[in-house]
């Protein structure tokens, strides 16, 4: 089985994403550290996360494994993921690793912002998760805060917003809901109930087929 979760930054799809493997036995793969890795590199190497020869290069000799993973999850990387994200040949080096990993047995969950749409249209059940930009601002706040007091939620907030409006309005696979994908809001929702809900949809939906 394939599960395919899309959403914007914060709306708690990586959360879901991991309960959901661990409920249905599947693998679990968080594409956006793929991104966020070959940024990681091009920042490292002092390259321009923009340059498409900085960014191809260290998306074909990607290793994300080898990073710590909090080093993944800086505001600058968090940035310079989304720059890297909007080069076609980026996505492409990255599409057939996503693909193969989906198709090794017994399926797995991948979350990011165009699994429903490219990376696994076929998937047998999608979600489309979202939240208010309050909310969303708040929960990456709050992870981020626990590690450096210095962080401004206003600043997150706007970040954020910076980060969706690049992600949907790029010309190559821009983040956007499937026409077959469920929508869950999790605004106000704490995580095991956007988990239950999760759930329901995609036992609903496989009992459907
Ligand atoms: O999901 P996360 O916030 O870690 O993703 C970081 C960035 O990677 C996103 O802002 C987006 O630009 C990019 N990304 C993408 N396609 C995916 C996953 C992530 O473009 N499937």
């Amino acid at each position: 089985m394939i599960i395919a979760i899309d959403g914007p930054a914060a709306s708690g799809k990586g959360t879901l994403a991991k309960k959901l493997a661990a409920r249905y036995g599947l693998r679990h793969l968080d594409t956006g550290s793929l991104y966020r890795a070959v940024a990681y590199d091009v920042l490292e190497a002092g390259g321009d996360p923009a340059n498409v020869d900085d960014a191809v290069l260290a998306a074909r000799k990607l290793e994300p494994s080898g990073i710590p993973v909090d080093a993944l999850r800086t505001p600058a990387v968090s940035e310079a993921a989304s720059v890297v994200a909007a080069i076609p040949e980026v996505r492409s080096a990255i599409l057939a690793f996503q693909r193969d990993y989906a198709a090794q047995p017994p399926g797995a969950v991948l979350d990011g912002r165009d699994i429903g749409t490219v990376v696994c249209p076929n998937a047998d059940a999608k979600l489309f998760v979202i939240a208010s930009s309050q909310a969303r601002a708040r929960r990456r706040y709050l992870e981020l805060a626990a590690r450096d007091s210095s962080v401004r939620e206003e600043d997150v907030l706007t970040d954020i917003e910076a980060r969706d409006r690049r992600d949907r309005e790029r010309t190559v696979s821009p983040m956007t809901k499937a026409d077959d994908a469920y929508l869950l809001d999790t605004t106000n929702l704490d995580i095991e109930t956007a988990f239950e809900a999760a759930v329901a949809i995609i036992d609903g939906r496989r009992s459907n087929d």
